[in-house]
């Protein structure tokens, strides 16, 4: 017995060995293999420029993007663009209704934002609604208003219309021609008389609309970093409804609204 023990711890010996100088064989070829490899690997690497690869990469993240646009259309109701260049038609019959305020509203937006309003005053935020829909004679009015403000100031006829295009909208060309834009502000901040300037944005009930507007439908319409895109000065604000899931999309990729309609348009929807 004792001797059958022996014979078999030598032979279980010699097999380790054995295995051990075959893999020893073994790695150096896998590793020559894998040396010709990353040879390979780093020469095609090397064919791409930096600039190629981030190409490369912005049209693969464009493709995604566009894979995951959400099921809607250009057309629809609350996609509605209108800016300078793209002026509202002035025959189309609004649905609005009045709020209890008497501004004017489309009727198909009022229930998200009185949820909206109401979870903002639960939050201990009671917001103003300073303006909402405005017809184009108003707008007329204000942007003609606007610019004699900049003359009685002495500035030149060149600079008030510049400085008013800056803010206000030509007539026509101003999202409050929808009745889905609403500019607000909280009381507190109504009372300072400070009105409408970027600075509401130092204001909590600013950010507590920013994180809670998507859920609503509506988005910032006219965002910080984002004025070549959409022709217009950040307002802080001023907030547009869209519909739950183009906020969303729009808010995850940090898109203006001009550039998310691009994007439809570009994916043929
Ligand atoms: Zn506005």
């Amino acid at each position: 017995m004792k001797h059958k023990k022996i014979l078999a711890s030598v032979l279980m010996l010699g097999l380790i060995s054995g295995c051990g100088i075959m893999d020893q064989a073994s790695l150096s070829e896998s590793q020559e293999a894998a040396e010709t490899k990353s040879t390979t690997v780093t020469s095609s690497v090397e064919q791409l420029t930096p600039e190629e690869e981030q190409q490369i990469k912005e049209k693969e993240e464009h493709q995604a993007m566009l894979d995951e646009l959400p099921g809607v259309s250009v057309s629809d109701w609350n996609l509605l663009l209108v800016n300078n260049s793209q002026q509202i038609d002035r025959t189309l019959d609004l649905p609005l209704t009045t709020l209890p305020n008497g501004y004017l509203i489309d009727e198909r937006i009022k229930e998200d934002y009185e949820n909206w309003l109401a979870k903002a005053s639960q939050a201990g935020y009671e917001m103003v609604l300073v303006s909402s829909y405005r017809s184009v004679d108003l707008q007329q009015k204000n942007y003609d208003n606007s610019i004699q403000r900049y003359l009685d100031q002495n500035y030149t006829q060149e600079e008030a219309v510049k400085m008013t295009k800056d803010y206000i909208a030509i007539p026509g060309g101003s999202e409050h021609h929808t009745g889905l834009a609403v500019d607000m502000v909280d009381s507190d901040w109504l009372k300072t008389g400070k009105g409408l300037i970027p600075e509401y944005d130092t204001q909590d009930s600013q950010q507590w609309l920013l994180d809670n507007m998507t859920d609503y439908g509506f988005i910032l319409r006219f965002p910080q970093g984002k004025e070549k895109e959409t022709g217009i000065q950040y307002e802080s604000w001023h907030f547009r409804y869209v519909g739950v899931e183009n906020a969303k999309y729009i808010e995850k990729y940090n898109l203006s609204f001009e550039e998310y309609i691009q994007l439809l348009k570009e994916a043929g929807k």
